[in-house]
């Protein structure tokens, strides 16, 4: 489904602008009525392992941009490992294909922690650029890769810098994922619903509020500048758990190695997790573990 080139939005008919917008849509709520052990709250947290990735998609392949990537892989994993490690918690790594191969240790190592791996592209492309062919290919291409060096064909994706393209869900359908987790229709999960049809796929939303790159962004060359406080992050993300947890929903994060794995940032998430354990009765799963448990769930 794509907009029409020869005309202007503001002369579409109905015709064009309806199918557009149901083209990929929220259908009914998979919140369950109860979660496991009578938590309050779900909590998923994940760690999207970009490293290099998104300068090679945008060619800036050089030297100085490249190590930002690598210290993620380097220096900011090894801490966060530990970091979960000694918080108990486990938590779910969409890696695109290209960081998997360059890394295979990474996999090994969320593998033997207990850790998911889900996918995030072959090159952290972006979906809305490509051809349908060429997106369809890729997905696959990424999914062998990381079947292979996990051990393990991985059920969910997260489309990379989250653009979801409309070609993305029927693509995602055809290849059996069972979730997706890249769209932002409500803070709870859902079922995604094509032209009016349920697919039967879940979708675990995301949102920029709980990611950390709108915050603490940088890049040299563009106007891209850290504008937030670590700890107004922090007090942010609080906000969104309590209200998740009042809500008897889901608290759902979105970090990256590379940006969160600072020295001055990464107390914010072991804070963050002491906050939620404290709490209570909260059930820590992978976003697998989420999406298996809602999708076994009639709450229609
Ligand atoms: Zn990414």
């Amino acid at each position: 489904m794509s907009a029409p080139t020869d005309e202007q939005p503001w002369q579409w008919p109905e015709s064009t602008w309806r199918p557009i917008v149901e083209h990929v849509r929220a259908g009914r709520s998979l919140t369950p009525q109860a979660w496991p052990d009578d938590a309050s709250v779900a909590v998923a947290i994940s760690f999207d392992s970009d490293h290099e990735t998104p300068a090679l998609r945008d060619s800036a392949v050089t030297p100085g941009v490249l190590s930002g990537g690598q210290y993620g892989a380097r220096v900011a994993l090894p801490r966060i490992r530990k970091l979960l490690a000694r918080q108990r918690v486990p938590a779910s790594f969409f890696v695109p294909a290209v960081s998997a191969l360059l890394y295979p240790e990474q996999i090994d190592a969320a593998v033997e922690d207990g850790h998911e791996i889900g996918v995030h592209g072959w090159i952290h492309e972006r979906n809305t650029l490509l051809e349908r062919a060429d997106e369809r290919d890729l997905t696959l291409r990424s999914l062998d890769t990381l079947e292979k060096l996990s051990g393990r064909r991985p059920v969910g994706i997260r489309t990379p810098s989250w653009d979801f393209s409309p070609n993305t869900l029927d693509i995602i359908r055809e290849l059996g994922f069972l979730y997706d987790s890249s769209l932002m229709a409500d803070d709870d999960p859902y079922e995604l619903v094509a032209a009016g049809e349920p697919t039967g796929i879940v979708e675990l939303p995301v949102e920029w509020i709980r990611d950390d790159a709108p915050y603490f962004g940088m890049a040299r060359f563009a106007g891209i500048r850290p504008y937030t406080a670590p700890s107004a992050v922090l007090e942010i993300w609080k906000r969104e758990f309590d209200g998740a947890r009042a809500d008897r929903g889901v608290f759902q994060l979105t970090m990256h190695p590379s940006i969160i794995g600072h020295r001055s940032r990464l107390w914010i998430l072991d804070e963050l997790l002491t906050y939620i354990r404290e709490s209570g009765d909260v059930w820590f799963a992978t976003h697998e573990q989420l999406a298996t448990y809602v999708a076994g769930k009639d709450n229609s």
